[in-house]
């Protein structure tokens, strides 16, 4: 076993579920997509980006022989996710697991942050995820049983340098997530958070690049450098955050809900 081997799929654990994902065209979203239909689940991918969606879905049918179902849809449009809720239920019959992984980092220095800007990160990794909780929650009411992991960061419980607008949403979607979870505990409905820290995605890439352009640093210095300083001498791979979701999502996190959990190799304990 490797230094990076996340549990392994459990053939089974998801056999029949519908597990939906927003932004589950790459990065996190497409390991959690994979590591989802490993187990049996049909996968539900709502993404800006659809031909990525369309391949992925070609991808795990290949793989697993899953029935996917790729959805355009922003998640800061109420009318787009609530169409989307709607397909999934004529094609699959119901929900059982929501992943709010949909979201985007700006590097933004606070003299240059402006409204505009403050205001698009709001709406895409906050107000996104309280649109798909509104959209979702009644119906794993219904069901009587649901799941939902929302994405937020080490972001939301420490600071970075030019991060203001991404630290906030991400904290705020560590307070939605508490109080969403008091709301469905009755119900049968988890909401717990899942805080990654430095994993390596195209989103960390970017973060890599405006540094470096900032600092006058050669591509790649910052993630060297931020490699360097994890207790875990290293950055961490999609799968091990997604290994961490697949179990928040599982019958077997029964009785978790409410919860912020770091996936960071301990970046956040320094
Ligand atoms: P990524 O940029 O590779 O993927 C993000 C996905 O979200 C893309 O497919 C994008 O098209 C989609 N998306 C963006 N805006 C959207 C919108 N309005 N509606 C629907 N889809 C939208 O990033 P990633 O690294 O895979 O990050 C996934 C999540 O994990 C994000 O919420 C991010 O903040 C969080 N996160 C990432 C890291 C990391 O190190 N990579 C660390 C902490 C938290």
């Amino acid at each position: 076993m490797s230094a990076a081997s996340p549990t392994k799929p459990q053939a089974h654990r998801f056999a029949g579920q519908v597990v939906a994902i927003t932004g589950g065209a790459q990065g996190l979203g497409a390991a959690f997509a994979h590591r989802f239909a490993a187990e049996g689940a049909h996968i539900v991918l709502l993404d800006l980006q659809c031909d990525k969606c369309e391949h992925l879905a070609h991808d795990l049918h290949r793989a697993y022989g899953t029935r996917t179902l790729a959805i355009p849809a922003d998640v800061s449009d109420a009318a787009a996710v609530n169409h989307a809720v709607q397909q999934t239920l004529e094609t699959f019959g119901r929900i059982d697991v929501w992943v709010n992984n949909a979201g985007v980092y700006r590097g933004t220095p606070m003299e240059q942050l402006d409204m505009e800007e403050w205001e698009m990160m709001l709406r895409v990794n906050y107000t996104g995820v309280f649109i798909c909780l509104k959209a979702v929650a009644p119906i794993m009411k219904r069901q009587g049983y649901g799941r939902i992991v929302n994405i937020s960061s080490i972001a939301g419980r420490t600071g970075f340098k030019n991060c203001l607008a991404y630290c906030s949403t991400k904290a705020a979607v560590i307070g939605l997530t508490r109080a969403a979870a008091m709301d469905l505990a009755p119900f049968g409905v988890t909401v717990n958070a899942v805080c990654p820290g430095s994993i390596l995605t195209d989103m960390l890439r970017q973060v890599d690049a405006i540094i470096c352009q900032n600092e006058g640093w050669p591509p790649g210095t910052h993630l060297k450098h931020k490699a360097e300083q994890i207790p875990m001498r290293r950055l961490g791979t999609p799968e091990e955050v997604a290994s961490v979701v697949a179990f928040l999502a599982s019958p077997e996190a029964s009785y978790v809900t409410g919860q912020s959990i770091e996936v960071d190799g301990g970046e956040i304990v320094v």
